[in-house]
């Protein structure tokens, strides 16, 4: 459980806003705003109600104060998506923050320089978070995204003054919670990409909560290997051979059915518009190599997703970058979309290539809910706690979330 903005009364008050603004820029110019974009329903809201709202985010990997690393450059694009003027101030904490914070009429908005200009914030120095809860008297955190990590400005605020959920991470936290926390059954999970090594505690978690796992991508081919299977010059991980053949073990235990492709799309080289041609999945020819599944794969995962209610999906099943190995990931991520119109499917997927992989498949806009958080969705689907996500849960025992004498 966790409280949202709309349990804050926030009139007249500070309020310290943790959002996600870390977009790409080129020359001083941001090339996209969508994370800009996105974060704007939670401080309009609030400035809507009367917040004085204040946005500390990070930009970038700085090594301390690093002008390439200036938050400047958002307050234009901030203020295009909040549709009124940002308040800036070239530090996050001490004089600088101070002013601009005191200079907001109730409504306003302003920007803090990047939390990150100082170690102590990816220290979670508790003088440094003390130094930012001073400026506020309440905390919004919205960056799910930086969940995972147990920082000043994503966790140590949480526990320094009265905490809440933005708009954007209360979407990310229930999407997940009806994906895994607790989904309508039976539940499948589409899990693709480069290799098993990568994704191990994924794997783990998944098999003991999905009643399917379906396996894609090159990691696919590990597994075939463990089977005993004959993989040409496909990428294949043949050290991992003992843990895929432990994974299906524990799957086997869990109730959960694995499905691995019965065929595959096999090219003599990793290019786009390479020859190519389907064989079964125990006919691969050893000069060739897997680059997707092939279509009798494809219709036995839309046979199993025909039949569930929820599906959770990480990774791509092929090489989607170069046609035509883009097949089986578009073919499944239609189907999976058109279900999802027709209210039968909940679809919720993120991590890695999978927003680019979906994307391009034309079916990101209509899936329930595609996680744009990378490492933090990742850790979600490994069943990790997020630092972040549980600073921020409200405590049995009830209380505010401050950690008593803040409120
Ligand atoms: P990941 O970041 O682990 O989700 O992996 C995504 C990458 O896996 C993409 O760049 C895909 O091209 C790659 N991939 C998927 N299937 C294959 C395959 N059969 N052979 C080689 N690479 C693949």
């Amino acid at each position: 459980m966790f409280r949202t903005i709309d349990a804050l009364d926030v009139k007249g008050k500070r309020v310290l806003v943790r959002a996600d603004l870390n977009v790409p820029a080129k020359d001083g110019k941001v090339t996209d705003t969508t994370r800009i974009d996105r974060s704007a329903a939670t401080l309009t809201d609030l400035a809507a109600r009367g917040a004085k709202v204040v946005v500390l985010t990070h930009f970038g990997r700085p090594k301390g104060r690093e002008d390439k690393y200036s938050q400047k450059l958002l307050v234009e694009p901030l203020a295009k998506a909040v549709g009124k003027s940002v308040a800036w101030a070239d530090d996050c904490i001490g004089p600088a923050a101070q002013a601009a914070i005191a200079a907001l009429k109730d409504g306003d908005i302003a920007l803090l320089e990047n939390v990150r200009f100082h170690p102590e914030e990816e220290k979670n120095d508790p003088a440094f978070a003390k130094a930012l809860a001073a400026l506020g008297d309440l905390y919004v955190n919205d960056a799910f995204s930086t969940a995972h990590r147990a920082h000043a400005s994503t966790e140590g605020l949480a526990h320094l003054l009265p905490a809440a959920a933005g708009r954007l991470m209360q979407a990310e936290l229930e999407a997940l919670a009806k994906a895994l926390g607790n989904p309508e059954k039976p539940v499948a999970a589409v899990v693709g990409g480069a290799k098993v090594s990568t994704k191990l505690d994924l794997l783990g978690n998944l098999v003991s909560r999905v009643d399917y796992l379906i396996i894609g991508g090159g990691m696919a081919n590990t597994f075939l290997f463990a089977q005993g299977k004959s993989v040409g010059k496909s990428l294949c991980e043949k050290d991992m051979a003992d843990t895929a053949r432990a994974i299906l073990e524990k799957a086997k235990a869990a109730n959960c059915r694995i499905i691995l492709p019965v065929d595959a799309v096999v090219a003599s080289e990793f290019a786009e518009n390479a020859p190519n041609k389907v064989v079964p999945v125990d006919a691969v020819p050893d000069d060739m190599m897997i680059l997707d599944a092939g279509p009798a794969s494809v219709e036995s995962i839309v046979g199993c997703l025909g039949g569930c209610k929820t599906l959770v999906w990480n990774g791509p099943m092929g090489a989607f970058e170069i046609k035509p190995f883009n097949m089986a990931t578009d073919a499944v991520a239609q189907f999976a979309a058109g279900l999802t119109g027709q209210g039968k499917l909940l679809t919720v997927a993120g991590g890695g290539d999978t927003v680019a992989a979906l994307a391009a498949a034309g079916v990101d806009a209509r899936f329930s809910y595609v996680s744009t958080a990378g490492g933090a969705f990742l850790e979600w689907l490994e069943g990790k706690t997020l630092p972040g996500v549980a600073a921020l849960e409200i405590k049995a025992s009830g209380g505010c979330g401050c950690g008593g004498g803040s409120c």
